[in-house]
């Protein structure tokens, strides 16, 4: 907030416009050279099963630590991305060090699954199918350890050009899954009609069932939605006991959120399926499902 004080402009905590243009400029015109200088990393959230908590697959989430801004949200960075015609190379990046980290995996025997977020923009994009069948190719990553994960406005925002591309990628053996649902345009039919496997409740009511009889409502409804569509029904933003068993009680399969894991740097993320595995050792076997 700007007010000026006997002539002299006095800021506030709340940046102007013109910062917010300022930093989002300069975050467009950094970012090829973010990635170059290893500014950008990939963390991983783990999501599990429902009610046996295995491991079935880890969610790529872009990090940036910007020098001079510290550590960029993907929620304001990305859109910026996008706009600049530049989340190609954003999904490229992101892709490969999953793959990368998939194919580590599997050469040390553990089959888990990846999902990578997706922007509509790569929706837009012809050649995107041919460019994700090449770097599974390279990183000799079979095609069902790799999810999409989609938002719904993202579909329907051009679904005449985004369906042919859904069909290419589901064609590949690429797991789908819509992102962010029950919170777009809530096409409860149209869901029908997209090649997908899995719908992701929107963390929104997934927080707030547990005060909110709407919130508890509507994930009541998607998850028998989804499971009457054929679909996996994953739930994010689980952070307490009680979402945990509410959400197991009315089966949903999948569970994701800061009561299993908060997104972790690949380091922290091998600790922390060590320690799990070490856990489960002796008591019951643990396996490492894929999604
Ligand atoms: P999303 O794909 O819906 O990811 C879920 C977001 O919720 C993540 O925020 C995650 O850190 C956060 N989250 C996970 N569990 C909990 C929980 O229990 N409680 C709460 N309150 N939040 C939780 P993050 O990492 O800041 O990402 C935000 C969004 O940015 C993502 O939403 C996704 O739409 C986008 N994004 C992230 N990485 C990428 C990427 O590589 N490419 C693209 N295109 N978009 C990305
Ligand atoms: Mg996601
Ligand atoms: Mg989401
Ligand atoms: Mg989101």
């Amino acid at each position: 907030v700007r007010a000026t004080r006997g002539g002299e402009e006095v800021r506030g905590y709340v940046p102007s416009m013109g910062q917010i243009f300022l930093r989002r400029f300069q975050m467009v015109t950094q970012f090829r050279q973010a990635l170059e200088d290893g500014q950008v990393s990939v963390h991983y959230q783990p999501k599990v099963s429902l009610p046996g908590k295995q491991v079935v697959g880890v969610e790529a989430l872009v990090r940036w630590q910007h020098p001079e801004f510290g550590r960029v949200d993907p929620d304001e960075f990305v859109p910026a991305v996008e706009a600049a015609g530049l989340v190609g190379v954003l999904t490229s990046f992101v892709l490969e060090m999953a793959l990368d980290r998939v194919r580590r995996w599997l050469d040390e025997g553990l089959r888990i699954s990846v999902a990578v977020n997706l922007s509509v923009r790569n929706l837009a994009d012809e050649d995107f199918p041919a460019k994700v069948a090449d770097a599974l190719a390279r990183f000799g990553v079979p095609a069902e350890l790799l999810t999409f994960e989609l938002t719904e406005s993202g579909v329907m925002a051009d679904p005449a050009r985004a369906l042919p591309i859904l069909r290419e990628l589901h064609g590949l053996g690429i797991v789908l899954a819509v992102d962010d649902f029950g919170t777009g345009y809530s096409s409860l039919a149209y869901l029908r009609q997209l090649p997908v496997d899995q719908v992701k409740i929107d963390k929104s009511f997934v927080l707030g069932m547990g005060t909110d009889l709407s919130d508890l409502a509507v994930v009541r409804s998607i998850v028998e939605l989804g499971h009457s569509l054929g679909l996996t029904v994953v739930a994010e933003g689980v952070e307490e006991d009680v979402a945990r068993d509410q959400l197991e009680a009315m089966g949903c399969d999948v569970a994701q959120g800061y009561l299993i894991s908060r997104p972790l740097s690949e380091e922290r993320l091998e600790a922390w399926l060590l320690a799990r595995t070490a856990r489960s050792r002796g008591h019951h076997a643990e396996t490492v499902l894929t999604l």
